[in-house]
């Protein structure tokens, strides 16, 4: 199945504001994605409906949030059930220690419904800060609520574990993301895989990968994940 961990929508203060959750689901199907994650920065008021539009494409949801753990590396949390991803999503946006948004400099936040109706906007800036909780603490979070924790793009130059540690710790990672295979920062220690991080509906799938699942959801995923380690 081809698989997509790391997208943005109109959340994402930094993404287009025609990533709502129908266009990012609408393109990753016309790309042959059968499981797609939304994984905004430090919210996750738009995966319900991101969850509904997966739905109508037949596309597999995985219901994430790309997380600016205190180191201020960025890390996905991925999680099965849409009630847990969403009550997490309010937990990491209350911990957040950033900025009020400004919209005019620093890009929208909107929220919508599955048709691209607005429901509202967030007042934090949510692409700055981080959350006071570390790269492991947020780990056992994620784990203690039954999801997947991956360090993203852990060898790009900004908002990595490259640049802000300048090398991977041990860690209980489910797999690491990364730019480039295979990474020396990984060293083959933990499963490496891409993302498309996209932010525009034409980068949908860019960084799509094959996963071989046995059963065709979040369960699967996890499984996979297990053996690969
Ligand atoms: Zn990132
Ligand atoms: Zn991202």
């Amino acid at each position: 199945m081809l698989v997509d961990l790391h997208n943005h929508s109109c959340l994402s203060p930094c993404g287009s504001l025609e990533m709502s959750p129908s266009r990012l689901a609408e393109e990753a199907a016309s790309r042959g994605i059968g499981m797609l994650a939304l994984t905004d920065h430090n919210a996750g008021d738009n995966l319900p409906a991101f969850e509904i539009c997966c739905r109508r494409k037949g596309i597999v949801p995985v219901f994430g949030l790309e997380v600016t753990g205190r180191e201020e590396a960025h890390l996905l949390c991925l999680f099965g059930e849409l009630k847990t991803a969403v009550r997490f999503g309010y937990e990491i946006y209350e911990n957040l220690q950033s900025v009020l948004n400004n919209p005019d400099l620093m890009g929208d936040q909107i929220i919508v419904d599955e048709d691209e109706n607005i429901l509202g906007e967030l007042d934090k800036h949510l692409a700055g800060g981080a959350v006071e909780y570390s790269i492991d603490e947020l780990a056992a979070m994620v784990h203690e609520r039954e999801g997947i924790f991956i360090p993203a793009h852990i060898d790009r130059p900004t908002f990595s574990i490259r640049s802000q540690l300048g090398f991977l710790p041990d860690g209980d990672y489910d797999a690491v993301e990364v730019m480039t295979q295979p990474c020396s920062l990984n060293g083959g220690r933990y499963f490496e895989m891409t993302g498309s991080d996209a932010h525009y509906p034409e980068n949908v799938g860019q960084r799509a990968f094959e996963l071989p699942l046995e059963t065709p959801d979040f369960r699967g995923l996890v499984e996979v994940l297990k053996k690969s380690a």
